[in-house]
């Protein structure tokens, strides 16, 4: 379908049958010159981007609410427009994962992120009058994005942030500045053609470790809100400013033996094949009770999951972890391979798989340096345990206490409940492939921020809100 028309198509489902040609040729246009050049809002230095962002905020909440709502939307139909080519830029650009599942994530960030609605002020009244709750921006952002989820990173955090009545200055993982930026100046042009202020969304051309720094430095940035490895949240922790750090994560599904093995076995392979593992809630390693470990394997296998065995297992992992660390420590895995495609890893250690192959899949033991690491590829190990007691503690163990993701596969309701206090993790996902724990087939809103080491959790729109409360004494309570 041609650009033009996917957007119309889009924007008359979010807007209905309203008049929308006015908005339509801007954010026509908008696509065609965004990808022309850098875009809108992408600066040169770190200090004129906050500078630049500081007045978009100025102008962003001088303007009536109904007026964000319709930023939010124009900015919803531009992902959904261009999220084909955004996705084959981001896998050219960065390497990683593949076009299809990058479709379904940043579609994902575009529809189930929430909007202004999220931000909705609350109120008690009683004998003593009336206290009113409202939520009000903290000002400038300062957001450091990944090379794993660029897109649905900066759609979901944009949507968010700017609900939310910020402005943002992004500092985009340097191997994703293309497609990054690219994507920061057609989000502002959206927002432009929806009546809304000029950089409200800002970037850095160049962005680098030190650039990040000194956007968490910056005297204009109000809050940091980072997504990525421990490096970037230990350096927003230590800024001095308030941050809301997404860090890695390790998740564990434990399977035992209650559970429906056929579905455990597809929503495993389809939960850590996605985007070849390199969204930090896929499952990471699979603790699968002794009884059912068989009839398991083989419904990985039954799902597009090919088994290594032997020789083939040491052939895998000397590539995949060149430097193995003792369990538990976390080993670092092979740069090369992060994000490639199961039948690349294989046929880099000599191995040839079936066409359609998602997933290698291999049974070891449990002090594996797979187990113990956030490996972000399509490689995925599975440790036999004797009861599913035993497997729920060693997924505490694995997870290193990120509190991130975790998985579990069964319907004895006191293992559900028992494993879900002791991981204590910001996303726990029961019976589900670990996306339904983003919203994608489960439950709920979605976002690509999972702020585990602060604890906001799965960030969202009042996440990046200063509640403020105003108390008038004795009045105003009409009942
Ligand atoms: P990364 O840590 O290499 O980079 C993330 C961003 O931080 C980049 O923009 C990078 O330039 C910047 N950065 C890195 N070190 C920094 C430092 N010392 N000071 C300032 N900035 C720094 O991570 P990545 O490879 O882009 O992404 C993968 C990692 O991120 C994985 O560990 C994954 O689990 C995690 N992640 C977490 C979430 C979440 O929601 N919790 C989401 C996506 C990715």
């Amino acid at each position: 379908m041609p650009a033009t028309d996917e957007i119309r198509r889009i924007v008359e489902e979010v807007l209905g049958s309203a008049d929308i040609s006015g908005l339509l040729g801007s954010l026509s246009a908008a696509g065609q010159t965004a990808s022309a050049r850098t875009g809108r809002g992408v600066f040169a230095d770190v200090e004129s981007a906050v500078r630049a962002a500081a007045e978009g905020q100025r102008e962003l909440i001088g303007l009536p609410l109904d007026r964000r709502t319709r930023m939010i939307e124009a900015m919803r139909a531009a992902v959904l427009a261009h999220n084909e080519s955004l996705s084959r830029e981001a896998v050219r650009e960065t390497g990683l994962g593949n076009v299809v599942d990058k479709q379904i994530k940043n579609a994902l960030a575009a529809e189930k992120t929430p909007g202004v609605e999220d931000v909705g002020p609350s109120a008690f009244s009683d004998e003593h009058g009336l206290t009113l709750t409202e939520r009000a921006p903290y000002g400038v952002i300062g957001a450091v994005t990944p090379v794993t989820n660029p897109i649905a990173t900066i759609t979901s955090n944009a949507i968010g942030m700017i609900a939310a009545g910020n402005s943002v200055v992004f500092n985009v993982h340097p191997n994703a500045k293309g497609v990054s930026n690219r994507l920061v100046g057609l989000l502002n042009e959206a927002i432009g053609a929806a009546g809304g202020p000029q950089n409200a969304l800002c970037a850095v051309a160049e962005p680098t470790i030190e650039s990040a720094g000194a956007l968490m430095r910056n005297a204009g940035v109000s809050i940091l809100v980072v997504t990525g490895g421990p490096g970037v949240v230990k350096a927003a922790m230590g800024s001095g400013k308030k941050a809301i750090c997404a860090g890695p994560g390790n998740p564990p599904c434990v399977v035992d033996a209650t559970a429906d093995i056929g579905k455990a076995g597809r929503d495993i392979v389809a939960g850590a094949s996605f985007d070849n593992n390199v969204v930090c809630i896929c499952e990471k390693e699979v603790l699968a009770v002794d009884s059912i470990a068989e009839g398991l394997k083989q419904a990985m296998r039954a799902a597009g999951a090919f088994e290594l065995t032997g020789p083939q297992i040491e052939a895998v992992t000397r590539l995949v972890i060149p430097t193995p660390r003792t369990a538990p420590a976390e080993s670092a895995p092979n740069k090369e391979l992060v994000g490639k495609d199961a039948a690349v890893i294989a046929r880099a250690a000599g191995i040839e798989v079936p066409a359609g192959t998602k997933l290698l899949l291999m049974e070891v033991g449990k002090d594996h340096p797979l187990v113990w690491t956030e490996q972000l590829m399509p490689v995925l190990p599975l440790v036999r345990m004797k009861s599913a007691e035993e497997a729920i503690e060693l997924a505490v163990a694995v997870e290193h206490g990120f509190r991130h993701t975790a998985m579990i596969h069964s319907h004895d309701i006191e293992k559900l409940s028992r494993m879900a206090k002791l991981m204590n993790c910001s996303l726990f996902v029961k019976n589900g492939p670990c996306y339904a724990g983003l919203g994608q087939g489960g439950a709920g809103y979605t976002s690509f921020t999972i702020a585990s080491p602060t604890g906001e959790g799965v960030t969202r729109a009042r996440t990046f809100t200063r509640e403020r409360r105003c108390t008038l004494v004795d009045y105003f309570r009409i009942i």
